[in-house]
């Protein structure tokens, strides 16, 4: 068994078993990392290490440091840069791949799970193009931040272990701080993966490929006669609700590239998102989407249309030419409705209703149209709405909206609505307490935290990793992180230059 630790520390091994390896070798390429000097832990996530079972020492540990800078390899890891394709901005690039990140291996946990280790910022590989294999410490916050955030908030996503900082200058828009982020992730096989068999009209590779996700994460599918198609309505499914999710909390990504979405479902690759503050419907996140491909009503179309470009490259595992194309048009037709389940659901849960009525979607639209006209605060509305009284005053709700007369008429239904339920308030508020978050990533806060970073004070990373792991909860003392940004940090657009 390989030993993450040094002698000094508990001596916990973790357990890699690297099935990737198992593909065909076009699928990759071999490589170590290139370490970074001068590495320093800028954060570990003690709790994600804990449920991966590793020591709650880690960032004392400087072995782990080593190999988390890229400058030693864990016992068992076996470093690979994937090789992939897929559509970006809607055109197909066959040019991609790992430009700056390395699989390290697979660890199997000690309830049999398989976690993915990708060391992102990693140094040159044959897929950078013109990059230079690294990631900055700006991003890696970002991403160290939101891939805990969503999670905490219910939404499938990668995660990460640790940032490491370092005094190597990267050059993006300026000279920033070089640095390492380690990514967790169930798979980091991308729908770009089938994408680069399919349009080298590789289908024994394809096959290979679609076997190994089957293999290694829905084993008790592998003799049954329609696996793939199981796999690509998992997809789907899983697509369609992890975006509908997204739309609830207000999440916004950015850069839905076909490259940048997982075959299971994980939110995956963090750029230039944002979490909404004002609400508006059609906020664009990423400063390079001019065309607002990407913008936040626009997801769910968009995560139907990466669907569409993987239902093309699983193709040829579907069936006989007609076939295979009836099947993926019947599984693609699963997507709407999967959707819409799940939005409603979310939207029913985040407004207390238990019950369901037909005009509940009606009673949603309406309410989200006003926000968007009002530019309110998504989570500080929803949150304030937990404790609707119907036969009180709303005046703090109220404050929300410039057009306080409108907000007037739809409490109103919303208060009808409300005593045709069977829940009662106290029983409601606590399940909407549930449903409507209290922190979230703001990109100003990520900003503050990125700055005091930047200058080698890394504490507002672990105050924020504290709230957005549970961001449910109160955390008495911390209500200024629940404000609306101040007027120079609204709506911060980002690029896609991380
Ligand atoms: P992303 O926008 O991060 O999803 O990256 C899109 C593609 O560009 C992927 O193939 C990345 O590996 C590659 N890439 C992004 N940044 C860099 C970089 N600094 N160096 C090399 N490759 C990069
Ligand atoms: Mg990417």
């Amino acid at each position: 068994m390989p030993e993450l630790t040094d002698e000094h520390s508990s001596n916990r091994a973790i357990h890699f078993d690297n099935q990737f390896l198992s593909l065909p070798e076009h699928f990759y390429t071999r490589l170590n990392p290139q370490g970074l000097t001068t590495p320093v832990f800028a954060s570990v996530n003690h709790k994600l290490a804990a449920e991966l079972g590793l020591p709650d020492d880690l960032d004392q540990n400087a072995n782990f440091l080593k190999a988390m800078s890229g400058n030693a390899l864990l016992e068992g890891s076996e470093p690979i840069a994937m090789k992939y394709t897929g559509h970006q901005f809607g055109y197909y690039n066959p040019d991609l791949g790992d430009g700056r990140g390395l699989l390290l291996g697979e660890q199997i946990d000690r309830q049999g799970r398989r976690w993915d280790w990708h060391l992102k910022g990693a140094g040159l590989t044959p897929y950078s193009r013109q990059g230079d294999g690294r990631a900055v410490l700006r991003s890696s916050i970002r991403e160290y931040l939101c891939g805990e955030a969503m999670h905490h908030l219910g939404i499938a996503s990668t995660r990460a272990l640790c940032v490491v900082a370092s005094r190597e200058k990267v050059y993006r828009e300026k000279p920033e701080t070089g640095a390492m982020l380690l990514r967790i992730a169930s798979t980091h096989i991308r729908f770009g993966h089938f994408e680069y068999c399919y349009y080298r009209k590789d289908e024994a590779g394809l096959r290979h490929l679609a076997d190994h996700v089957i293999l290694t994460h829905f084993p008790q599918w592998q003799d049954l006669p329609d696996k793939y198609e199981r796999l690509l309505r998992n997809a789907i499914q899983r697509t369609a609700t992890m975006i509908a999710k997204w739309q609830a909390v207000g999440f916004c990504h950015g850069v839905m590239n076909t490259d940048n979405m997982s075959i299971l479902g994980d939110t995956f690759d963090f750029g230039p998102f944002a979490f909404l503050d004002d609400f508006q419907a059609n906020y664009i996140c990423n400063r390079t989407d001019t065309g607002g491909r990407y913008a936040f009503n626009n997801q769910p179309n968009i995560g139907l249309w990466n669907c569409q470009c993987l239902a093309q490259a699983m193709l040829p595992l579907l069936g006989t030419h007609s076939d295979g194309e009836q099947i993926a048009i019947r599984l693609l037709k699963e997507y709407e409705p999967a959707f819409q389940m799940a939005i409603v659901k979310a939207f029913r849960a985040k407004l207390g209703l238990q019950s369901e009525q037909e005009n509940d979607h009606q009673l949603i639209q309406s309410l989200l149209n006003l926000m968007h006209a009002n530019k309110v605060d998504y989570t500080r509305f929803f949150r304030n709405l937990c404790e609707f009284h119907s036969t009180q005053e709303h005046g703090d709700l109220r404050d929300h909206f410039v057009d306080r007369e409108a907000f007037d008429i739809w409490s109103q239904q919303y208060g009808q609505r409300l005593a045709n339920e069977p829940i009662d308030r106290p029983t409601r508020e606590s399940m909407m307490l549930q449903s409507n978050p209290k922190f979230i990533l703001r990109n100003y806060l990520a900003q503050r935290a990125i700055e005091r970073a930047e200058k080698g004070d890394f504490s507002e990373i672990g105050r924020l990793l504290t709230l957005l792991q549970a961001p449910f909860d109160e955390h008495e003392g911390f209500a200024a992180y629940t404000a609306s940004p101040p007027d120079d940090s609204k709506g911060i657009a980002l690029s896609c230059s991380s």
